[in-house]
């Protein structure tokens, strides 16, 4: 059982509560309700002098004695914080706190005014360059907030909250939560509006500009160290990839958007509804201001392709880990397939010279990796978060490429049956359009594409997306007058061959040892008889138990050389040798079909032109 029925009054601010008193004396309680506007108060507060953590303080008023405050769990990235609350504390005393599960304190108290305290003690940060979703504390400034930092009041997650900040001074404050009169304090209409929205704190430079009637702040926080970049490219291609997306959508989900980027966090990110942590290093832009144009795009799409056109599963949210999404293939997939369209149709220069090289590359990727064939688009997306390494077992499949092609394929068929007049940028406004009132799963999404096609996509539905089956690129290429020639040498990195590396080491935590996975069964290390799991024991006799040591000896390992391998398996020892090779990789090129149509032509050249 979870959620206590509780009916909360409010923690309101100062002239509420003298307001409250005057009504309560005039009024009968019924009465009262309008004029009130319960919310949560939460003050977060850094020390400037103590950078291990932050201290939280909430504030509310209940009716019920009992009430149960919790940690919420991110649906991918699970960072468990819960692991990390110290000094829990309950005002007025005399009240019990009782933890009832690892993200949950059960608190029993007097009714009324209630303060609850804890510390955020954060874990010792990770070498550089961290994750940008992370949070972090330095002398300059820091990331804060969100699930790392504020519980909610089960059974009242609707209800509003305000959060003070009480920062060192001079740290300025970049944040999707809404701002008040008050620079230091800021409102989210519910809870999980509270924890979805991450604090940029610090010494930062910011920049805006307006698009699709919504200001748009790109906020970046450098280390003190900084090389300095060309923050005029830098902030105009970013604009430049936001007015592709806002025209894509028609209008934006939101009343505005800040981009929080951070120097010294690897180029990466995490969307939220309206606002992104992303990892820029300053070094990098140095180099190029685009450097890290892609990922941006990715994470700005998922303010539509995710937030707002949402997963059937996701819970909004909820301190469990959040049930497995089989839509992902769409979430992500369509996601990567416009992160790369825009940049184009911005006129951004990618890594991938053509619409046409891009497909040649995936597809290739595509069709080198034996678990296409073998999972359907809903099993490789239900796996894609919250599951360990080797949930495929001997295979390793990526749910952002399948679901690309997946897309790409589909707009194809939406390209063929109208005749060039709708694309799939009419499926995503469906999509968005519809996402007020519903949510997606694979039929919603079907049937956008078939309400905007006028064909049907249910036998492509089930065999591509319910079923395991390869995509037959020829037949939809075809459809637009095109064709592949794959050829398959060995793979060559620079001119060389390279080395079958496909297997990696995973630490399972706190268990101090390293598990293999094996990427594919028909590598040399899937051959020898290894599987993903095993524990690893030994490389020729010497013991490993780390990935950083398994790799090593993996990277010195030259073609023709011969490794030991000894694993423990649940059902006793196994060990193998294993001769380096190279490996088959197939190359695949786009070509216009012989017996292509002047119409096929004309769409082919639409296609590759980015068009709508
Ligand atoms: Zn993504």
């Amino acid at each position: 059982m979870h959620g206590l029925n509780l009916f909360l009054l409010a923690g309101v601010k100062k002239y509420m509560e003298f307001r409250l008193a005057v009504l309560l004396a005039v009024f009968a309680p019924a009465a009262l309700e309008p004029a009130l506007k319960p919310t949560i108060q939460y003050t977060l507060r850094v020390d400037s002098a103590d950078l291990s953590g932050w201290d939280v303080e909430i504030r509310l008023r209940t009716v019920s004695d009992t009430f149960r405050l919790a940690m919420a769990a991110h649906p991918e990235y699970d960072d468990r914080y819960w692991r990390y609350v110290r000094g829990f504390s309950v005002e007025p005393s005399g009240a019990t706190v009782t933890r009832v599960d690892s993200a949950v304190w059960e608190v029993v108290a007097p009714r009324g005014a209630v303060t609850i305290r804890y510390r955020i003690a954060l874990p010792s940060p990770a070498p550089l360059p961290r994750a940008s979703w992370r949070p972090f504390l330095t002398p300059t400034g820091g990331l804060l907030g969100g699930p790392h930092a504020f519980m909610y009041l089960i059974g009242a997650e609707r209800l509003p909250a305000t959060v003070t900040l009480d920062l060192p001074g001079g740290w300025a404050i970049a944040t999707g939560l809404a701002p008040t009169s008050d620079p230091r304090t800021f409102t989210a209409a519910n809870a999980a509006v509270l924890v979805d929205a991450p604090i940029l704190t610090g010494r930062l430079r910011q920049w805006r500009f307006v698009a699709g009637g919504a200001t748009h702040r790109v906020v970046y926080w450098p280390l003190p160290d900084a090389t300095p970049f060309d923050t005029t490219a830098f902030v105009a291609g970013i604009e430049r990839m936001v007015r592709q997306t806002v025209a894509l959508f028609g209008r934006v989900p939101y009343h505005e958007y800040t981009f929080q980027f951070e120097d010294g966090a690897f180029s990466g990110g995490l969307e939220h509804r309206n606002s992104v942590t992303l990892g820029a290093r300053s070094e990098e832009l140095a180099r190029d201001p685009n450097a890290v144009i892609q990922e941006t795009a990715h994470e700005f799409v998922h303010t539509w392709n995710l937030m707002a056109i949402r997963p059937v599963e996701y819970h909004d949210i909820d301190y469990r880990t959040q049930p497995p999404v089989a839509s992902l293939w769409f979430s992500e997939g369509l996601t990567m397939f416009y992160a790369d369209l825009l940049l184009r149709r911005a006129g951004i220069p990618l890594h991938d010279s053509t619409r046409t090289a891009h497909l040649e590359r995936l597809i290739g990727a595509y069709l080198a990796n034996p678990a296409y064939p073998r999972f359907s688009r809903e099993a490789i997306s239900r796996v894609a978060y919250n599951s360990e390494p080797g949930a495929l077992g001997d295979y390793s499949a990526s749910t952002h490429l399948q679901g690309e092609l997946t897309g790409a394929m589909l707009d194809l068929i939406i390209r063929d049956a109208t005749h060039g007049q709708r694309s799939m940028d009419d499926v995503m406004r469906v999509l968005f359009d519809r996402s007020a009132t519903r949510r997606i799963d694979g039929r919603e999404i079907e049937n956008a594409v078939e309400a905007v096609c006028g064909c049907d996509v249910t036998p492509f539905f089930d065999t591509y997306v319910r079923g395991a089956h390869v995509l037959d690129f020829d037949r939809y290429l075809g459809l637009i007058g095109l064709t592949t020639q794959i050829t398959r040498g060995p793979a060559l990195t620079n001119g060389e061959p390279e080395r079958d590396l496909r297997l990696y080491g995973w630490e399972p935590e706190g268990e101090g040892d390293v598990r293999l996975m094996i990427t594919n069964p028909a590598s040399i290390w899937g051959r020898a008889g290894l599987h993903s799991r095993d524990r690893l024991v030994s490389m020729d006799g010497a013991a490993v138990t780390t990935w950083s040591d398994m790799r090593a000896r993996l990277l010195r390992l030259r073609i023709g050389d011969t490794i030991r391998i000894a694993v423990q398996r649940p059902e006793g020892p196994f060990e193998t040798s294993v001769i380096m090779t190279g490996f088959e990789r197939p190359t695949v090129r786009i070509v216009l079909a012989r017996n292509a149509t002047e119409a096929q032509r004309q769409l082919a050249e639409a296609w590759r032109a980015g068009k709508p």
